[in-house]
């Protein structure tokens, strides 16, 4: 059994319809026992293209799919969702990126393939995702350091 913390986002059509419909895709998944998620939080939207606001969140996932299974699984679910790639960090009506994942004996797995790496590479600068990330995993901490304080040096960045 693996718990999979996967970043969700939307910020094209009715953001909020689409992160309910990723939660009831997911739970009617084989192979996917539980899944429970973060408050969703507003965030502007993020790199280089201009677009409309994210609503963001992190979904708590137990889930015996293996982590390349689970990533097909969320990439369907993507498309049923009607996401278009077209512009890279464009707008988009769901995206869904595995951003951590931790066997029966809460050991972080890590995975580097060509179509998946674990950790995702971006999650620890990312205040969208380690807000939401905090709520639902308040004890987590990435190479000794705890996610509140992560958060509390992002912010005095930003600040
Ligand atoms: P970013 O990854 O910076 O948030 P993005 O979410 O906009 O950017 P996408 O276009 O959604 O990027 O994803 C492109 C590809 O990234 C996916 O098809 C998938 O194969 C690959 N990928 C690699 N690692 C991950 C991961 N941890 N979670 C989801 N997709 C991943
Ligand atoms: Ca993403
Ligand atoms: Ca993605």
């Amino acid at each position: 059994m693996y718990t999979y913390y996967i970043g969700i986002g939307s910020n094209l059509g009715d953001r909020e319809v689409y992160l309910a419909f990723a939660v009831s895709e997911l739970t009617n998944t084989d192979g996917v026992h539980s899944v429970s998620h973060s408050s969703w939080i507003e965030t502007p939207p993020w790199g280089p293209v201009e677009q409309g606001p994210f609503l963001n969140g992190i979904l708590k996932v137990e889930s015996t799919l293996t982590p390349l299974v689970m990533l097909d699984t969320i990439l369907h679910i993507e498309r049923l969702a009607g996401r278009q790639r077209e512009i890279h960090w464009g707008p988009r009506t769901l995206d869904l990126d595995i951003v951590w994942i931790e066997d029966e004996f809460g050991h972080p797995v890590r995975v580097t393939e060509a179509t998946l790496v674990v950790p995702h590479p971006y999650f620890w600068e990312r205040q969208f995702v380690l807000e939401p990330l905090q709520e639902v995993y308040p004890t987590f901490t990435y190479e000794g350091v705890s996610i509140d304080s992560r958060l509390e040096a992002l912010r005095i960045v930003e600040a």
